[in-house]
């Protein structure tokens, strides 16, 4: 399969490698408002295949996306000085519209993978101005976050991350909320597995791994002044799970029709994930907690979502 990303920055490019690295694409096109930054980013890359896999990787234009079935969409401006959230929103989005025009007079069926945070809001920008199946546009959303809660509570456990299932769902960013009732470790719940193994769930565990989990980016943040490798390596598990048609269920943001009480809202659910991109949307049992939590993050997302397109129509 042929893969585009737009967008050859930091996280574009990680995702670049990390996707030819799967070995389950066959060309990759990078794509960016400046050329010679693809062009170095494609050569960097390129240096790396006779050690990581066989892919074609090439810097081009639009026309070079014909036939892909996949675009990444990394491609975003980073907030000036002084700038607020909304105004930075506003001008994503005209960059978006553009983009999306050019892939879609090219590459109109196209699954569109976003990456550009905020992620949510970007999808729903997607998912509108694409007029595409809502399956076929995926938000990278909280895998991620999702991976580190596993991780963290893999360690908690002594246990590999691969044998915890939970999930961070709602709103990449402040508001989304760890889903611990339904957690569980070697298909038994999460508190039995773990006071077996001596190391009981405790509020105070409960909140250092809701904090690790929700500020990891801002420490990564503060130290390299952004994230791109975790995002990298989630991008290209979503491609290979697409191009598999593995069926695997990802916390990805998509437009949802009704959660928690909030209609048509991007943002992260359980979503098995297969060639056709979002093949079903699964929404687990939650406490009345966090289905309250989960519906402010939903409510927020809209929220934003409906000011941008405000600014927009004015
Ligand atoms: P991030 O850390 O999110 O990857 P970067 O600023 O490193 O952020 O990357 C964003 C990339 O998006 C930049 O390389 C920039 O040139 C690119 N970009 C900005 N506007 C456009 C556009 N209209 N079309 C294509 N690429 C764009």
């Amino acid at each position: 399969m042929k893969l585009g990303i737009v967008g050859t920055g930091m996280v574009g490019s990680a995702a670049a490698y990390a996707i030819a690295s799967t070995g389950v694409i066959s060309s990759l096109v990078l794509i960016d408002h400046d050329p010679a930054l693809a062009s170095a980013q494609a050569a960097d890359i390129a240096d790396a295949l006779p050690f990581i896999g066989a892919v074609s990787i090439r810097a081009g234009d639009y026309a070079d996306l014909e036939g892909a079935g996949i675009v990444v969409l990394a491609a975003g401006v980073a907030q000036k000085p002084g700038e607020s959230r909304l105004d930075l929103l506003s001008r994503n989005t005209v960059i978006f519209a553009d983009v999306i025009a050019q892939v879609q007079a090219i590459a109109p069926d196209a699954i569109l993978l976003v990456a550009t945070n905020p992620v949510d809001i970007m999808t729903a920008v997607t998912t509108k101005l694409s007029g595409l199946d809502p399956a076929r546009v995926i938000g990278s959303g909280t895998i991620l976050d999702t991976a580190r809660f596993r991780v963290n509570l893999g360690r908690h456990l002594g246990v590999s991350p691969q044998s915890v299932h939970a999930h961070v769902l709602g709103e990449h960013g402040d508001s989304e909320v760890l889903i611990w009732s339904s957690a569980e470790c070697g298909a038994m719940r999460l508190e039995v597995f773990a006071s077996q193994r001596g190391c009981p769930i405790t509020e105070s565990l409960r909140a250092d791994i809701d904090g690790a989990v929700r500020h990891a980016a801002q420490k990564i943040i503060s130290g390299k002044g952004a994230t791109w490798f975790g995002i990298g390596a989630a991008l290209a598990r979503i491609v290979r799970v697409i191009v598999l048609d593995q069926r695997e269920i990802l916390t990805v943001s998509s437009m949802t029709k009704e959660i928690a009480g909030v209609q048509n809202v991007c943002l992260s659910l359980p979503r098995i994930l297969g060639a056709g991109g979002i093949e079903e949307t699964l929404v687990p049992a939650m406490t009345q907690n966090e289905t309250t939590s989960l519906g402010e993050s939903a409510r927020l997302l809209k929220n934003a979502t409906d000011a941008l397109w405000q600014v927009r129509d004015a």
